[in-house]
């Protein structure tokens, strides 16, 4: 089976005072053990080592970024080279707002996540249709597009986690049906099953993300190809902790 995978993407949020409040609250929280869910919370860059070293041990730490290739003379980024040396062992890359507001293409995710893999990182891989694409009916041609890109580059899957985040959903309130995100991670799937192979297909973990809260994370966790949550704003609440009870 897959197991369970809920990650918190806290963004750009967050004061030392809100950081240690948030991670009090989860060191706190009954949640089952990491046999049974994965749990990945992921501060901005500059709370990332406070953030593992108050962290309990079995949460792990990600970053929301980091560069495309061997660190140098690229003024603002964060190297995966750094990633290894603070020991973060997982990398979100390909987010939405990166992918809207910093204009990072299909192609330059992938590269970027081939990187972090190749340093033996693990990546929350993130994807996902416009409103304007849903309503012209291709949704299923963006998000395949998006991981086609990903397949490229990308010939083991074993640390990958692909986020199915749809942004019309990010942020907003208005989460996805629990039948129109089955309805994309059984197609996902399908396609990793056909462009990749099934054994990869069987084993990866599809998450879904935009607007997941307390209130509707546990019949969004029901369906079949729904294997955890990447979590915006609920991840900054204590109503994260349910979201994590939702994998049981
Ligand atoms: P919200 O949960 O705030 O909608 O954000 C989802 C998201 O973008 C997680 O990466």
């Amino acid at each position: 089976g897959r197991k369970f995978f809920v990650g918190g993407n806290w963004k750009c949020n967050g004061t030392t005072e809100e950081v240690k409040k948030i991670v009090g609250t989860l060191n706190e929280a009954k949640v089952p053990g990491e046999d049974v869910v994965e749990v990945v919370v992921s501060p901005p860059y500059v709370f990332l080592p406070f953030v593992k070293s108050l962290l309990r041990s079995d949460f792990h730490v990600a970053a929301q970024n980091s560069w495309v290739r061997k660190g140098g003379a690229y003024t603002g980024e964060i190297s995966a080279e750094m990633l290894v040396n603070l020991d973060i062992p997982w990398v979100i890359l390909g987010h939405s707002e990166r992918r809207q507001l910093l204009n990072e293409t299909n192609e330059f995710v992938g590269d970027k996540v081939a990187y972090a893999l190749s340093l033996g990182r693990k990546v929350i891989a993130c994807i996902g249709e416009t409103l304007e694409q849903r309503e012209a009916g291709t949704t299923l041609d963006v998000v395949s597009e998006q991981t086609k890109a990903i397949a490229d580059k990308v010939s083991n899957w074993d640390n990958v986690v692909l986020a199915y985040e749809p942004v019309w959903a990010i942020g907003t309130g208005k989460v996805a049906s629990p039948a129109q995100a089955q309805e994309v991670h059984a197609a996902l799937r399908k396609w990793v099953h056909d462009n990749v192979g099934a054994e990869v297909a069987a084993s990866l973990r599809i998450i879904y993300g935009g607007s997941v809260n307390g209130g509707n994370s546990k019949e969004l966790a029901s369906q079949p190809d729904i294997d955890g949550f990447l979590v915006g704003g609920a991840s900054l609440k204590p109503e994260f902790v349910d979201i994590i009870n939702s994998a049981t």
